[in-house]
Order: C-alpha cells, then structure tokens, then sequence
C-alpha cells in the first residue's frame, strides 16, 4: 500500500495538544532511555517522526502510543526538550478521536466550548430529571434514598447506561483492532485471540508493564485510581439491586455496620480516587515532573470530575448515617449533585476521552502479540507444510 503524506498533519495534531515537533531532531535517545520501548516496538522516535512527516495512515495504525505509560522519562532526557512524552500523550488523544465513529471525541478533545458545555448540558438534564421525577414526599425525618427516587429506576437507568456506553466504547474498540490489524484481520484465526484472554484481564487489572518504568510510584497511583474505579464501578453497576435480589443491595435504606464489605471497598475506593486525584491535581499545579508540564483542558475536566464523584459519595454516606437518622435534606441535594457530576464523567469520559484508555491499552497489548505470533507462525511454518496445504 502506498504511504500518504498529509501536509495538514502536523496542524491537526496541535489541536490534540502535540507540541514541539519542529524541535526534534530524530537523535533517537528517547527510545534509548524508554524504559518501555522494544527493538519490536520503537517508540517515542519512530511515532514523533511519523508526526513530523505527516505520516497519517500509519500513525494511525501504530499500537506504540498505547504501550507508553508516560513515565516522562523521554522527556527528562531530551537534549532538545522536545517532549517526547507528551508528544504520545497528545497521539493517545489524536488516536481515540480517531477511533471514534461518532465524532463526539474530536470535539470533545478539540473544543473547550464542547467539552464544558457537554458537561454542564449533562449535569443540567440530571438535575431536571430529579426536579421533576423524583419522589414528591421525601421522608424528612429519616434520611431514606428510596423515598427520594425509586431504586429501580435509578437501576434501570444504571443499565441501560452501562449497556449504551459499552456499545459505544467496544465499537469504538474493534475500530481500533481493524487499524492496527490491517490486512491481517481476516486472517489471524480467533483461536489465537482467545489464547491472549488470561494477558488481556491481567493488564486491565494490573497495568504490569508501567511497574517496569524506573520510578514506581506512578505505577502505585496509577493502580489506586484504576483499581478504585473500577470497584465503584462494580458496585454501582453490577450490586446496585443485588444482582437480582441473590446478593445484598448496594444502594439500600439500611444503615450497615462500619465493617460490611460494601463499606469496606467504598472507603478503599474514595481514598483511592481523592488521593490519586488530589495527588495529580496538585502535581499539575506544580508543574513538578515532565508529565505534568503541560495540562489539556481535558486532563482537568478528568480529574475534577472524578474528585467530584468521590467527594460527593463520602458526603451521601455520612449524610445518610450521622447521628443514627442522618440528614436527610443534605443527603437528597448530595445524592443529586453526585449523580450530576458522575454521569457527565461517566457518559463522555468511558466511550470518548481518556477512560478508553483502561480498554485500549491492554487490547493493544493482545493485538501487538498476536500480530506476532502470526508473523512468527508464517515466517517459521516449513516449506513441505505449505505445500501440503496447496496440494489439499
Ligand atoms: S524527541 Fe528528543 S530525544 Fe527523541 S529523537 Fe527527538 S530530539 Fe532526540
Ligand atoms: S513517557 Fe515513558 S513510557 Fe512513554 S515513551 Fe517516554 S519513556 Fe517511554
């Protein structure tokens, strides 16, 4: 196939957040000091040049952006502080635009009017849902979530969400297995995919390969945050009505005891996440490692959100404990506001910014792989074996 050159490349990319790039000079000590990077998968060199000549298609099929934790270590050692590092930051953003078919990621990703708007019109549509479904007679005297909304409804919803935004993510997915893949996707046999399942669920839940970065502490933060959100998720998502009465509810009237499981994660999970985003936040005001020089409006929409949902779900929780009755009034307006800053986060951040990245990552992961494994199986199947298979 030929290779295009896109002259508009580079000017599409700045929209991304990708800077720098006439600074570069291709001296190849970045994809030296990567700790990451493979004689198999150069990077960051290989995807910077690909920038800097426009070099479109295969930009777009490379998996090397997903294998980058952004460790910043590139950065750090750049003789021409080109920022290497966040050159593949702002290709991961590039990538998931283009990996989205509804186009909602670009605009999100290159509008700020979009991106706050977005936010605001979702949290907006939350309230007024509240404002004119939810329980007209609140019990006021003891804080009771089930006579402010019906948790069925709240239920249904919750499913149907999560039902809508893995579609969206998973086609969003397989898009990126087809640019990745190219031709060979109809050719690599299923049975090798599968073989790669037991890689794929250890890098989603343990993000291995940023521990081999030098610094682990990003891995540990890193590990918090994930771990934590995605227990939350597992609790709002797959206990919120006890799947089906067979296990305790998650959301429920009765007040549990200080050291019931669901508690027990629900701490774990907001520490995680207002430690984990405290600790990102405070870093980008900073400015104090090479991953928090530069902030896309994103990268805040990211972290307030999140810190938003955690600290408002401590606040349901101890509203709706406190003095044996809670506070009913502040439970009901918090539960509100929670939900307000959670589905926006939710709805635009899973299928169309940066928690794709939970599911690209470790897919790309697989994909690199089995790309390989194929390549071997042919470069090494014998010669009397392929003429077995024309004589057949
Ligand atoms: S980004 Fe910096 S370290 Fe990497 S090739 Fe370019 S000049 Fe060299
Ligand atoms: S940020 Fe870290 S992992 Fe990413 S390319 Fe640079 S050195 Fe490698």
């Amino acid at each position: 196939m030929a290779t295009r050159l896109d002259p508009n490349l580079k000017n599409e990319l700045e929209e991304f957040g990708v800077k720098d790039l006439e600074k570069c000079y291709q001296c190849g000590l970045c994809t030296g000091v990567c700790p990451l990077s493979s004689n198999d998968d150069p990077f960051p060199r290989k995807m910077v040049r690909y920038a800097q000549m426009g070099l479109k298609d295969k930009l777009i099929a490379s998996p090397e952006p997903w294998l980058c934790y952004y460790c910043g270590e590139c950065s750090d050692f750049c003789p021409r502080e080109a920022n290497p590092g966040e050159t593949m930051m702002a290709l991961r953003r590039y990538l998931t635009a283009q990996y989205d078919w509804t186009g909602i990621s670009k605009r999100f990703y290159t509008s700020h009017v979009f991106e706050i708007f977005s936010v605001i019109g979702f949290a907006l549509l939350i309230g007024l849902g509240f404002l004119l479904f939810a329980g007209s007679n609140p019990d006021m005297q003891q804080a009771r979530l089930s006579t402010f909304v019906e948790t069925h409804v709240i239920e249904y919803l919750d499913i149907l969400m999560a039902v809508v935004l893995s579609a969206f993510l998973l086609s969003n997915v397989y898009r990126m297995i087809k640019f990745q893949m190219g031709d060979l996707l109809q050719k690599v046999p299923l049975s090798m995919y599968m073989s790669e399942v037991k890689e794929l669920i250890l890098h989603f839940l343990t993000q291995k390969r940023f521990s081999e970065c030098s610094d682990k502490r990003m891995w540990y933060i890193h590990l918090l945050i994930m771990t934590s959100y995605t227990l939350v998720f597992l609790l709002v998502v797959g206990l919120l009505s006890g799947i089906g009465g067979r296990l305790p509810a998650f959301q429920t009237d009765e007040v549990r005891s200080f050291f019931h499981i669901y508690n027990l994660i629900g701490y774990y999970a907001t520490f995680g996440l207002l430690f984990g985003t405290s600790y990102a936040m405070i870093g980008r005001i900073r400015k104090n490692r090479a991953i928090y020089q530069f902030s896309h409006a994103t990268d805040w929409m990211f972290l307030i959100l999140l810190w938003l949902t955690a600290l408002t779900g401590i606040l349901i929780h101890i509203f709706r404990v406190i003095g044996g009755d809670g506070m009913p009034a502040a439970t009901y307006i918090v539960y509100t506001l929670h939900l307000m800053v959670a589905v926006p986060m939710l709805v635009l951040e899973v299928p169309f910014a940066k928690w794709s990245h939970l599911a690209y990552r470790p897919v790309t992961i697989v994909v690199t792989n089995v790309k390989k494994k194929y390549e071997n199986s042919i470069k090494f199947s014998t010669p009397a074996a392929s003429d077995e298979s024309q004589s057949a």
